[in-house]
């Protein structure tokens, strides 16, 4: 631990500097006067909105004086990688999180202490930040939520802290026992800023091992600094001019509109191939969630110029339909508050010839999610013993969608029997299933929706949000993955994306390379 007369880290981290104030003993003491910060203490959560642009920054501007909303108080340590590596430690104290930067992190090490320099209290809301700082911003850079849990001070926690003397549990996922947090005094105290946090001797304590390298993922998002480093876009995305980039459109999980375009961007090389060129139906909910949503077909001149246009008009009617030929396109829907994208199953280029087929798992009540994988793995054997190929995923709702790439050289009505046949045929063979639309008569089986495949109808696109609380995505999955799904809405931002940075292969990579030509199928060979 250094202490020194002038800590040499203030300033030099991002955690501790002030856009005016320049690393230095005078500058510090001016930017604390006029933060009224002398002695560490005369804090609150001003002093963090003054420092940040939230129209730039995507971390929360926060309530003063909020309950975390449980019981028992929080502790946070979120790993910044700004100008300095170092873990922000924030304890909830008097409706704020009272929060210390800690150069060398936390150790389990009870000889080691650490120099926790106290930095401006955070509100409550920040306890669940994690993502990335825009550059040039206060604290620019990388965090990642490093550990969350409950703390359980061992004394009146106002008396310690205006003491100077912290002794508490902490109950988180990595760090756990007793602890102490202790304000330095002298010379080494930093004008009352430098404290040393250390571990005390319990069954947690560990001499050897370094928690910081064995464990260095986000409890969050299981992801490491350096993916969500690298998920990072620049603020508008693909020339695309976000307006109201801190917008929350998945309000419980604090995701807001800039998120979703970085989410989207992030996975466009899995997505494009089957969003772009096609008439769209978009549910756009302006306000979040949360707020109303409506259902969007036609295209209309307000639209973002990156949004264009398909006639779906029949014979010499015109009706033009929302369409997106690449990620700005798809950038711009982000823009407009569409929380959904649904397709249609054909291209813009040849509208009346449908390019894949969908059969559309709809569980009843009452049935258990291990019967559902079973449902698709039965229809999944079938179409193989046509020599269809099928493609899965989740719907990010309740149920699960199997796509099946076709040439496209058949109409509708061809599709559409030929999916009729196949649903009636395991509806008469499997008593899970049932083809007929009476909801009464779903309770505890899986309806097999194949009107999926009409000209006009559409399913949610793969990747696509779903506009329900939870913020699940319609994710693809292979066949063998299908077993460890728990459930249809299981994929959910923002963890789903820590899980497709690491995801070995894409489950639809062969999706192109496997279209099959119905008139070549023939429809005796099939068996359920
Ligand atoms: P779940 O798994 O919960 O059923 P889902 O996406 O399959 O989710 P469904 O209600 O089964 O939802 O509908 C299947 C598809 O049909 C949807 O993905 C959507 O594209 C389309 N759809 C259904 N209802 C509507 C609607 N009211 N407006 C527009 N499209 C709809
Ligand atoms: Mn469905």
């Amino acid at each position: 631990v250094f202490i020194g007369r002038t800590n040499p880290y203030l300033g030099r981290f991002g955690f501790d500097h002030h856009p005016v104030a320049k690393p230095g003993f005078r500058a510090r003491a001016a930017a604390n006067r006029r933060y009224g910060r002398i002695g560490g203490i005369a804090m609150s959560v001003k002093t963090y909105r003054r420092k940040r642009n939230f129209k730039i920054t995507s971390e929360p501007r926060g309530k003063r004086g909020r309950k975390s909303g449980g019981s028992k108080p929080q502790f946070v340590i979120q790993k910044h990688d700004a100008s300095r590596l170092h873990y922000d430690f924030r304890l909830e104290l008097d409706g704020t999180l009272k929060s210390w930067a800690v150069p060398k992190g936390p150790s389990l090490d009870p000889r080691r202490k650490a120099l926790a320099v106290q930095v401006e209290d955070h509100p409550i809301e920040y306890g669940d930040f994690e993502g990335v700082i825009p550059k040039g911003q206060y604290g620019g850079g990388t965090v990642l939520l490093w550990d969350r849990g409950t703390w359980q001070p061992l004394h009146d926690p106002a008396e310690g802290y205006a003491r100077g003397k912290l002794h508490f549990v902490l109950h988180g996922r990595k760090l756990r026992g007793q602890w102490s947090l202790v304000r330095m005094s002298g010379k080494s105290g930093g004008g009352g800023k430098n404290w040393l946090l250390m571990k005390l001797n319990d069954k947690y304590a560990r001499k050897t091992r370094d928690v910081l390298t064995n464990a260095p993922r986000s409890v969050k998002s299981k992801r490491t600094l350096q993916v969500i480093a690298s998920e990072r876009a620049d603020t508008p995305i693909a020339g695309v001019n976000l307006t109201h980039p801190d917008k929350l459109m998945f309000g419980p999980e604090r995701f807001t509109k800039r998120d979703l375009a970085e989410y989207y961007e992030s996975v466009k090389r899995w997505m494009l191939p089957h969003v772009v060129d096609r008439p769209l139906a978009l549910r756009r909910c302006p306000d979040g969630v949360e707020g109303q949503c409506f259902i969007q077909r036609n295209w209309n001149k307000t639209l973002p110029s990156t949004v264009g246009k398909v006639d779906v008009g029949k014979g010499k009617k015109h009706e033009e339909h929302v369409a997106v030929h690449d990620l700005s396109g798809v950038i711009s829907l982000v823009q407009i508050g569409v929380l959904e994208v649904h397709t249609w199953n054909c291209r813009s280029e040849n509208i009346e010839r449908p390019d894949q087929l969908v059969f559309d798992l709809d569980p009843g009540p009452g049935l258990p999610w291990r019967r559902v994988i079973e449902g698709a793995r039965m229809l999944h054997r079938a179409l193989e013993s046509l020599k269809l190929p099928a493609f899965l995923k989740t719907s990010g709702g309740k149920g699960l969608h199997l796509t099946i790439p076709i040439v496209p050289n058949i109409d509708w009505d061809s599709a559409k029997s030929f999916c009729r046949t196949i649903a009636h045929s395991l509806a008469e063979k499997s008593d899970v299933f049932v083809v007929n639309m009476r909801k009464d008569l779903r309770e505890g089986k899986i309806y097999l929706d194949y009107n999926r495949n009409d000209r006009s109808a559409t399913a949610v696109a793969p990747y696509s949000t779903r506009a329900r609380p939870g913020a699940a995505v319609s994710m693809p999955i292979s066949w063998n993955e299908l077993g460890k799904v728990k459930s249809a809405d299981q994929f959910r931002l923002p963890a789903v994306r820590g899980y497709l940075a690491e995801r070995k292969k894409d489950p639809w990579a062969d999706f192109e390379r496997s279209r099959i030509d119905l008139r070549k199928v023939p429809q005796a060979k099939f068996e359920a």
